[in-house]
């Protein structure tokens, strides 16, 4: 079995602020110390996924994978990740957060570095992609990024088995996924902007066996396939997005900041809902 790990960086033990997670040319004109902060963080993330690279060779993996899932998705430190992997790395991939779920032999998806979703008190620099969109709901069911890259990786018949991160990105994953996803809590919110850490030593020593429980259990569980049919919904902060992404022929307003589709599987859903986000990403003062 191959592992494909999706990482993210704003579940990374001692992350609470957009300065630790933003590339230099995203934050041009800032102090060169927030810049020190992101170098600072991204090595932390690219030890946090060698530690779940680790547990998973240690679990069985025959190999391992890694998708660069934040922002830009060059935040890793290649030189220093773990010599067994291979790394996916650039923005705009088809499958996004999971891309290479799609390669042969690819058995559990895990996820590090994850945070919870739009709107989650207490829950360090909770969103969903992106600072604009308020919500994503599947059939009613309110989701993070966790259920948005679980829908996708299901297509392919993968489920996810291990996510790392805050305490409520843990709880919201396995929530929506089952008990028999690992889950391993490295910070605890107090806020959007502030958290209990672990050590970041402790953090990696969890990491890894967490990963290695998680390669080891992962035959056992159930990928997250969408029922046909299945009504998405995407609600906006303005009703401007709306209006753009309600153009995509199939997908409809459904409220004042919202639009709805309805996508064959999970394949279409990843499609469409790339499009709708492109679409939405509009000037708010033309
Ligand atoms: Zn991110």
């Amino acid at each position: 079995m191959k592992v494909l790990i999706s990482a993210d960086m704003e579940g990374t033990c001692g992350v609470v602020s957009w300065v630790q997670v933003m590339p230099p040319e995203v934050v041009a004109g800032v102090e060169p110390s927030s810049t020190a902060e992101y170098e600072r963080a991204r090595a932390r993330m690219t030890a946090e996924v060698n530690a779940a690279i680790e547990g998973a060779l240690a679990g069985g993996a025959d190999e391992v994978i890694v998708n660069d899932s934040h922002d830009g998705m060059r935040n890793l430190l290649p030189d220093d990740l773990h010599p067994a992997c291979r790394w996916i790395s650039g923005n705009d991939k088809p499958l996004g957060m999971v891309q290479g779920v799609d390669l042969d032999g690819i058995g559990a998806v895990f996820y590090t570095g994850y945070h919870a979703k739009a709107g989650t008190p207490a829950a360090p620099l909770a969103h969903t992609w992106t600072g604009f969109l308020n919500d994503v709901r599947v059939a009613g069911r309110s989701v993070g990024e966790y259920g948005i890259n679980a829908l996708v990786a299901g297509h392919f018949g993968v489920p996810v088995a291990l996510v790392t991160g805050d305490d409520q990105a843990v709880a919201q994953t396995r929530a929506l996924l089952g008990d028999g996803v690992v889950g391993v809590v490295v910070k605890e919110g107090y806020s959007t902007f502030a958290a209990l850490h672990l050590h970041p030593q402790e953090a990696r020593r969890r990491i890894r066996a967490g990963a290695e429980e998680a390669a080891r259990t992962a035959k056992d569980l159930r990928p997250w396939t969408l029922p046909a049919g299945c009504r998405i919904e995407l609600e906006f902060d303005h009703q401007s997005r709306a209006d753009q992404a309600a153009y995509i022929p199939t997908v409809a307003r459904s409220g004042e900041r919202a639009v709805a589709f309805a996508p064959q599987d999970g394949l279409a859903f990843a499609h469409t809902f790339r499009a709708v986000m492109k679409a939405a990403t509009v000037r708010m003062s033309p």
